[in-house]
């Protein structure tokens, strides 16, 4: 069994990526490239965009030592910076940025003495409540990163959206944005606040800098809606194969459990995708997959390896032929819809079984 592809059109990663350009001309842009680059491949989504994008933002000190390995010279920022003492000598070294989100970080930064200055992004907790610094506490450690002989002036501040999908959506983003104004209010650097949702949605959180991350890779920030609303491209095809096409009996059940059982003669095809790939276990009979230019529904349990199709009674489908599971045809969001889990971490959760190929 040949393995499912991801195939990666570099041709959307920079359409989307210039799209973003034109909805905040007056922000720089940091490309959000953590986790593989949504699963896009971190190193190859980093060279697709290093002339496009101002800045990479990662999440593992890992990805942003591979991006210097391989002659990535963007600004990169440690989302949530680092943790233990050992990794700033690397850090340093590597010219990477980082957050700063808890006090023990400050605390290091205060004891030790760098090689060079390090560029920092003090994080404020607006309503995320997640990483970052009380507002009420973080005027006093604001004036202890300022006095920290290691860090670069001035100081940067950055905090992050929660809402993506809820009613409320916009006030919640208010709050936090007023939130975020009262702290950055005539302290000077660099301030950042929007994702993809308020590049999208609230034009007065651009800032400095933006970070983008889901839009890149073509998909919707915002639950109800998909890429195209946005004017974006699905950057991923994800495609495997039909490996049997099988006649099938009315009354007869189908896979694990035997959970679906048809209710007239058809033609069951069974696709080379299965929960190994990353393809969600629980996707329940009726996801579409796309086979041929038509929409089949899957039928019975997801397997390791393999999901089947009820192809219909007539279908004229092969043994190989090509079997879309999401892209532009067939929105990851529209899987996402079935499934319950969101595309963000279909997406992401592609295993390495997947082979990721790059075409224009
Ligand atoms: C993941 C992440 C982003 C990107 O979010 P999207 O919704 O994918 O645009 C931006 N900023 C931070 C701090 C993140 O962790």
């Amino acid at each position: 069994m040949k393995s499912p592809v991801a195939v990666i059109h570099s041709n959307a990663i920079r359409y989307n990526l210039l799209q973003i350009r034109k909805i905040v001309v007056h922000s720089r842009i940091m490309a959000i490239i953590k986790a593989n680059a949504y699963g896009h491949g971190l190193l190859e989504i980093a060279k697709i965009l290093k002339d496009l994008a101002d800045g990479f933002g990662v999440a593992r000190i890992s990805e942003a030592i591979m991006l210097r390995n391989n002659d990535i010279t963007n600004p990169i920022l440690l989302l949530a910076g680092f943790v233990n003492i050992n990794e700033l000598p690397i850090i340093i070294k590597n010219e990477i940025d980082v957050v700063i989100q808890d006090i023990k970080q400050i605390e290091i930064l205060e004891k030790i003495k760098l090689q060079k200055l390090i560029k920092v992004w003090m994080k404020i907790d607006t309503g995320m409540h997640r990483l970052g610094f009380r507002p009420e506490e973080a005027e006093i450690l604001y004036k202890r990163l300022i006095e920290c002989k290691n860090i670069q002036k001035p100081i940067n501040i950055i905090s992050h959206f929660s809402m993506n999908d809820k009613p409320g959506l916009h006030d919640i983003a208010f709050q936090q944005l007023n939130c975020f104004n009262n702290f950055i209010k005539n302290k000077l650097g660099e301030k950042s606040i929007a994702s993809s949702i308020g590049i999208l949605l609230w034009q007065i959180s651009h800032l400095d800098w933006v970070r983008p991350g889901i839009m890149i890779y073509g998909a919707s920030p915002q639950e109800g809606k998909q890429g195209k609303d946005f004017g974006l491209l699905p950057a991923m095809t994800l495609k495997s194969y039909l490996i049997a096409i099988r006649k099938h009996k009315a009354g007869e059940p189908i896979g694990y459990g035997g959970i679906w059982i048809s209710d007239h003669d058809t033609t069951i095809g069974i696709v080379a995708i299965g929960y190994g790939d990353g393809y969600p276990s629980n996707a329940p009979s009726g996801t579409p997959i796309l086979i041929n230019g038509r929409k089949v529904p899957i039928v019975g349990k997801v397997s390791m390896d393999m999901t089947s199709v009820n192809l219909g009674i007539n279908s004229h489908d092969k043994v190989g032929d090509e079997a879309i599971i999401w892209g532009d045809l067939l929105p990851v969001e529209e899987i996402a819809k079935h499934t319950g889990i969101s595309h963000y971490e279909l997406l992401t959760k592609l295993t390495s079984r997947v082979l990721i190929k790059y075409q224009e």
